[in-house]
């Protein structure tokens, strides 16, 4: 378990008891040094798993600390947002505690909010409703209340979006409304979960009697709130352990704040404290623009940064691309993204990061053009997507059928078998056309279908029950199977995770200092941002502008400041040639995923099929075959037939593609008959017959045929 640790990491490791504090930059395993430390400590018997709770920001990022614990063999730890573990605490207490269930977390604030505002005659635009709510939330997680609002907001320097007196009443009515409504929101979850402890002291106690020891992620983005939360599960105790980097205080607007790690020492005397510098993610090339960025930062965080060194051979330099428009930069990035993939870069080793999610658009359009698979990140939690809990209970289903009443099943191939599960539910080889739920959902499939891909491959005897509970398990560390796409990312949601390959576009002012970031501190937090996404890449990083956002407009941009002095001197033109005409990615994006829709091929000739009687064929109405049709439209009754009476979807008894080639083949007995693909022994005793009887033209239900006849 340590040998893959340096000395520092190792140090973290092993120093089980009393308060931990690593501070170290972007890279340098500390996400790394935590999981190992969980691991060590619950292999070595010196940690109880279930006494171990261990948080971070991001589902995301959870997901990712249960799989990493799990292959270290500590599967039994608890890897929580602070969020999903208040409200396990919460929802199991509350009947204790306060009576009753537990409230419906409300859904749409934004609604809740403008109501709240109609209440208080006060009409607010969208924007504006935005943004109230964002000052609600804030006030929340830095424990303010109405009537500070006006006061607090003035001393953190938030631009306020409306009269923060009106603010004040908004947020007051807010409140009510829960009320009357008897509903909770996101920041009440933990809220509460600080009063039950406050309050009830035998909750605290049953709490801490459970958890030992605490391990926080990315804790430079700790809120007030959360800290109070922390505080509270402690409970003077000190078996905490905290890593965090201040340069990545990405969360600041949200009310986090890097002072509690920056504060941890003089908190903790007795901590023991490790820096870590090197750097293991990324080439000397990628770490020295990292350290460049920083070194121009200013304010608090800054003071605190570290030289990275890195560990790696070197790699390419990074690139700097300007383009002349926003379509054509998103064209360049597909381009250059399909040139690493043939070049033998994994799609999920690529990401495009972006400031805001609105960007990504051009981006899906583009690279749907250049048939590159992406997914976009942001919605967490695979295993608890309606569409992936769905496709689990009837995988689970055709499981039991196949384990139960039909032996025949385990004929089939696990990945054939999913496929055909999946594809009543809308996977098909090919993605809908576009962006969109339609598209996410099968995007959700897609990726379960490679799961079960990954799985036969790795486990060639398995059964579709194997599969269905290697699911469950993986639901339960909620590890999502990774995504064969290029991923498209805010940088927000990029944090802590690592790609070989990243592309950070839209870097122009505006976007890169957002345009909103207008005081100091926040122009600082922008340039963090930029150095996270920057840190996020181990290998190969581009760096991209657009002088304009459509073709034929102004080129009014300019690049970011942010990478003044770094970017060579004269920007390299990725434009010209390809900036007449312009008619942009949107346009020939729309055509090509036209062009994709219709995923049924013409068999004989390969043409996309349309018609529906010519999909159910397979084939074009006028394209020759040897396929008995009249035989196949036969076998597609009896089949209907059959699954009505087993119970069981119709795919269960035979796939079409069997159904096709026994057409085809016209078997005149048994051995020819279990020759074709999809025919195994038990699926031979058990319909061989019948179907048999249906090739030779009797119809079904007759004798069965003893000898082979005459074809
Ligand atoms: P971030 O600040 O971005 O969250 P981090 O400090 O948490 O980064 P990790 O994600 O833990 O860094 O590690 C970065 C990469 O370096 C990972 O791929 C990790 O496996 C690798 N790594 C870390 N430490 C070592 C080591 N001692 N030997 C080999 N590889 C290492
Ligand atoms: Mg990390």
């Amino acid at each position: 378990m340590l040998d893959g640790l340096d000395p520092e990491q190792r140090e973290v490791a092993t120093a089980l008891h009393g308060p931990v504090c690593v501070l170290a930059g972007a890279g340098t395993g500390k996400t790394r040094a935590i999981t190992h430390r969980i691991a060590y400590g619950v292999r070595a018997g010196i940690l109880q798993p279930g006494s171990v709770l261990a948080v971070t920001f991001t589902a995301r990022a959870a997901g990712e600390m249960r799989g990493r614990l799990r292959q270290l063999g500590a599967g039994g730890v608890q890897a929580r947002t602070f969020h999903s573990a208040a409200l396990r605490q919460l929802q199991y207490f509350w009947p204790r505690a306060i009576g009753g269930d537990m409230p419906r977390l409300v859904e749409r604030k934004v609604q809740l909010v403008a109501e709240a505002g109609a209440r208080c005659r006060i009409r607010l635009d969208r924007n504006e409703l935005r943004d109230v709510t964002g000052e609600i939330e804030w006030c929340k997680v830095t424990q303010t209340v109405p009537e500070d609002y006006p006061a607090a907001a003035a001393k953190s320097g938030r631009e306020v979006p409306r009269d923060p007196a009106e603010i004040a009443k908004i947020y007051t009515a807010y409140e009510q409304l829960k009320r009357d409504r008897g509903v909770i929101d996101f920041e009440d979850v933990l809220l509460l979960t600080v009063g039950v402890l406050q309050e009830r002291p035998d909750v605290a106690e049953t709490i801490r009697s459970q958890y030992q020891h605490f391990v926080v992620d990315e804790y430079q983005d700790v809120s007030p709130l959360q800290q109070r939360l922390l505080d509270l599960w402690l409970g003077g105790r000190d078996n905490i352990c905290v890593v965090g980097d201040a340069s990545q205080t990405i969360y600041s607007f949200t009310g986090a704040t890097p002072d509690y790690l920056l504060g941890f020492r003089s908190r903790h005397p007795e901590a023991t404290v490790v820096k870590l510098v090197r750097d293991y993610r990324s080439t000397p090339q990628v770490v020295q623009l990292a350290n460049g960025l920083l070194s121009q930062a200013r304010g608090q965080a800054a003071q605190h940064r570290l030289e990275l060194i890195s560990q790696r051979e070197p790699g390419p330099e990074p690139a700097y691309t300007e383009y002349v428009d926003e379509p054509t930069e998103a064209e360049g990035t597909a381009r250059r993204i399909k040139e690493l993939i043939a070049g033998g870069v994994r799609p999920s080793e690529i990401a495009v990061l972006y400031r805001i999610n609105a960007q990504s658009e051009v981006y899906e359009q583009a690279l749907a053009d250049a048939g590159v698979p992406y997914q976009l990140r942001g919605a967490e939690r695979f295993f608890e997507r309606p569409e992936v809990r769905e496709a689990g209970l009837l995988l689970r289903g055709a499981a039991r059928a196949g384990a139960g009443s039909d032996p025949g099943l385990a004929d089939a191939e696990v990945p054939e078998h999913v496929r055909a599960v999946l594809g009543s539910r809308g996977w098909a080889p090919e993605p809908p056309a576009g962006s969109g739920a339609v598209r996410d959902r099968w995007e959700s499939l897609a990726a379960l279908v490679r799961l079960a891909d990954d799985f036969a491959l790795a486990r060639p005897e398995a059964t579709l029950s194997d599969l269905v509970a290697e699911l469950d398990e993986r639901a339960n560390a909620q590890h999502a199977p990774t995504v064969e796409g290029v991923t498209l990312a805010s940088l927000h949601a990029a944090k802590g995770l690592e790609w070989d390959a990243v592309f950070l576009v839209g870097l122009t002012e505006g976007m890169m200092p957002i345009t909103y970031a207008k005081t100091d501190e926040q122009v600082e937090e922008e340039r963090r941002l930029l150095y996270v996404g920057v840190t996020r890449a181990r290998f190969h990083l581009s760096l991209s502008w657009a002088l304009s956002r459509s073709p034929g407009g102004r080129a009014t941009r300019k690049p970011s400041r942010f990478l003044d002095g770094l970017r060579p001197g004269s920007a390299t033109r990725g434009t010209g040639n390809r900036s007449a005409g312009g008619t942009g990615g949107i346009e020939r994006g729309a055509a090509a995923a036209k062009r994709k829709r219709g995923p049924i091929r013409c068999r004989v000739c390969g043409r996309t099929l349309s018609e529906a009687g010519e999909i159910k064929l397979m084939r074009c109405e006028d394209c020759p075959s040897d396929l008995d049709e009249g035989l196949y439209e036969r076998l597609r009754d009896w089949r209907m037939e059959q699954a009505r009476e087993l119970g069981q979807p119709a795919y269960c008894v035979f796939t079409d593609k069997t159904l096709l080639a026994i057409a085809e083949v016209r078997p005149s007995g048994p051995a020819e008959l279990s020759s074709i693909a999809g025919v195994g022994a038990r699926k031979l005793d058990k319909f061989g017959a019948e179907v048999l009887a249906l090739c030779t033209g009797a119809e079904p239900g007759d004798e069965p045929v003893a000898e082979e006849p005459e074809k």
